[in-house]
């Protein structure tokens, strides 16, 4: 059976940490899914045709990679892609705790599902989405900590 992962997230914007866990985990997976959640609740910096963009070029080399969006619940989606595993980083025992909660309900509602975790690697464990918009609010170079033919 084809193995397809689904790797969840907001992209907003996305990071070399998004980028690394992404890349290491290709030779896991026969099919990944990269997909950027829309959540009215959550307020976002960039628009979401702007984040599919970056996700497109960042990952347009890998054949096994798709990007898109969705609504609703990630194992929901999961469902309709026949996508048995969700990916997900974990950086810190915040993320843990975090993770873990979100993992034991998804698998409630959705026994076959597995949600796989990459540890960070050190470089990246201090960097997130939100670092870099803060950055780009005050006018500094965030270059340093999104994949490359990432250009604000
Ligand atoms: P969400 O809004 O779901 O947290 P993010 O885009 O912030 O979406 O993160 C998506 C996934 O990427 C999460 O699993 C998160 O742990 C992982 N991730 C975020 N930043 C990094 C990083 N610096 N290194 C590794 N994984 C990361």
């Amino acid at each position: 059976m084809k193995k397809t992962a689904v790797f969840p997230g907001s992209f907003d914007p996305i990071t070399k940490g998004h980028e690394s866990i992404i890349k290491r985990a290709i030779p896991l997976f026969d099919e990944i899914i990269i997909a950027i959640g829309i959540n009215t609740e959550k307020k976002h910096f960039f628009p979401v045709e702007q984040r599919l963009k970056w996700l497109e070029l960042v990952f347009k080399d890998y054949p096994s990679i798709s990007i898109t969006q969705y609504e609703g619940l990630t194992v929901d989606f999961c469902r309709e892609k026949g996508a048995r595993y969700i990916l997900r980083g974990l950086r810190t025992s915040a993320d843990f705790e975090f993770e873990r909660s979100i993992g034991q309900i998804n698998k409630k509602i959705y026994p076959d599902v597995e949600t796989i975790f990459l540890l960070t690697t050190p470089e990246y464990t201090a960097l997130n989405s939100s670092i870099v918009r803060d950055i780009l609010r005050n006018g500094g170079d965030a270059s340093p900590f999104v994949p490359e033919n990432v250009t604000f």
